[in-house]
């Protein structure tokens, strides 16, 4: 996963705002992070670009020294390509002489097909440059390469050749192009502050972008989500809105609910919080306990809170102790780290109870979805060192038995055959004693679905089958494309 964002100011430079916009969005990707700015005096894009979180990257050079109003940002997550420099975004090309620099969030699934019109040169290229090639890259090269009259005509000619889960922000001659795939798997929204109009992944983003001058705050009013199949351009007049193609039938990635999306951004009138919390909610009567609630920090935190409420509201005998199991704030997510051993350090550091209120008690672990089984079974052996007197596990969504491939890769998980519910198939009691827990419950889909809607404002677009669910499901509905992936 990653986190793109973009703005066209009136008249402040855009480097710390972006920068503060892709500071809210880190949770989506701390691998690389970058942005790159137009500057109209001289005419050239501006840039700076690192490996790690945003914070390390703009220590080495503050943001407000990139020159221009305009410009664009990302953090990133690697789904294919390596985690290396090369991949780091924006990414650059020319078009027509004129670089472009592009923001992507998401997973293009059909490479293969795409490489293949390139011919060997390019690949030999591309492996002798990073080792392996992004789909970034080869969208970046697509549209490089593109006989379109216009950039924007380049843009939808390449767009229409993708397969996948994609949201673009791209900069290219001082204007703004941002847009979303026709089945609008991944959030992309549009704000306005003043004059100044800017585009972000999550609305978080654009709390965050307050300014004061003279002593008035000035805030950025949220606009609206960009519409699956929609490119919007925006220049120093604003934004003008396209379909650049016709929307398919909308699939929105149920984990960005679940997992992925910061519990303060609104999506399609969603606000994130308020859902995982009616999760919890139908959690508790789908599978009650007594005892001791205890959160998985931090994404667990909501669906345990609901979960907790409602078992009160049902009368059961339960207690809320969100700090029995601590979460150091030092620590970020141990999953946007590709890599497993390292995946396992972070996660020792990761966690610690405090003994005094575990031990003799009994515990319920409630987090948001077990998707390998490592965090939680790291965690239940805890609470039992910690002395607890049995260990209960909930999870806030369903089996997790098919790998993600639109924007999340669990797909190496499904090759190395490391998806636990998948290994135990579908097996719950199974699953309960590989991860050690004494009784383990699945949140339904369906009651996923339904807290989503419960929640919803009024316009919004979800119905109980715009949710790409593949993970639970098996059924990809943007296909499998390059992926081969056992039902
Ligand atoms: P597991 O150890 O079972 O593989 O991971 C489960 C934990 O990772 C849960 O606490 C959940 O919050 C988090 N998680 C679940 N899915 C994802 C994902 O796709 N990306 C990241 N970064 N974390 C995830
Ligand atoms: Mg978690």
């Amino acid at each position: 996963m990653c986190g793109v964002f973009g703005i066209v100011n009136e008249r402040r430079p855009a480097g710390p705002d972006i920068f503060v916009g892709c500071k809210a969005l880190q949770h989506r990707g701390k691998e690389s992070g970058g942005i790159a700015t137009h500057d109209a005096t001289s005419d050239v894009i501006d840039r700076h670009i690192g490996m790690g979180e945003m914070s390390l990257v703009f220590a080495s050079r503050k943001a407000d020294t990139l020159r221009g109003r305009v410009g664009v940002g990302g953090v990133r997550y690697s789904n294919t390509g390596s985690s290396s420099i090369h991949n780091a975004q924006p990414m650059f090309g020319r078009y027509t002489c004129e670089e472009f620099a592009l923001c992507f969030n998401g997973q293009i699934i059909n490479t293969k097909e795409l490489l293949d019109g390139f011919g060997e040169d390019y690949k030999d290229g591309v492996n002798s440059q990073g080792g392996d090639c992004s789909d970034t890259r080869l969208v970046v090269d697509l549209i490089a390469t593109s006989q379109a009259p216009s950039f924007k005509d380049a843009l939808v000619d390449v767009f229409g050749k993708l397969k996948g889960a994609f949201c673009f922000v791209i900069l290219y001659r001082g204007e703004i192009y941002a847009a979303r795939d026709p089945y609008g798997v991944h959030p992309l929204q549009i704000a306005k502050r003043g004059n100044d109009y800017m585009v972000a992944s999550e609305s978080c983003a654009f709390d965050h972008l307050k300014i004061k001058s003279e002593g008035i705050t000035q805030k950025a009013q949220f606009i609206r989500d960009i519409r699956p199949g929609e490119m919007v351009v925006i220049g120093e007049y604003g934004p003008r809105f396209y379909m650049w193609t016709a929307p398919r039938e909308f699939k929105f990635d149920i984990f960005e609910i679940i997992y992925f999306s910061r519990p303060d951004s609104k999506i399609h009138g969603v606000k994130v919080a308020l859902a995982r919390r009616r999760g919890g909610y139908y959690l508790a009567e789908e599978h009650p306990t007594e005892g001791l609630v205890v959160p998985v920090k931090s994404s667990g935190e909501h669906h345990a809170w609901g979960y907790y409420l409602h078992l009160k509201e049902m009368g059961y005998d339960v207690e809320w102790e969100p700090d029995a199991l601590l979460r150091p704030n030092t620590s970020g997510r141990v999953w946007v780290e590709p890599y497993e051993e390292i995946r396992q350090e972070y996660l020792r550091e990761k966690f610690n109870t405090i003994e005094e209120l575990i031990n003799g008690k009994d515990i319920t672990l409630v987090d948001d979805s077990i998707v390998r089984g490592t965090t939680i079974e790291h965690i239940i052996a805890l609470c039992r060192e910690a002395g607890a007197r049995s260990v209960h596990v909930r999870s806030a969504s369903d089996l997790y038995l098919n790998p993600d491939i639109y924007g999340n890769d669990t797909y190496k998980d499904y090759l190395k055959d490391t998806l636990i519910a998948r290994r135990m198939n579908g097996d719950v009691e199974r699953i309960a004693r590989e991860i050690g827990a004494d009784s383990l419950g699945y949140l339904s889909l369906g009651k996923i679905k339904q807290a989503i809607l419960d929640v919803a404002e009024p316009g919004c677009p979800f119905a109980t089958d715009s949710f790409h669910d593949a993970v639970f499901t098996g059924n990809y509905a943007l296909g499998k494309g390059d992926f081969d992936i056992k039902s």
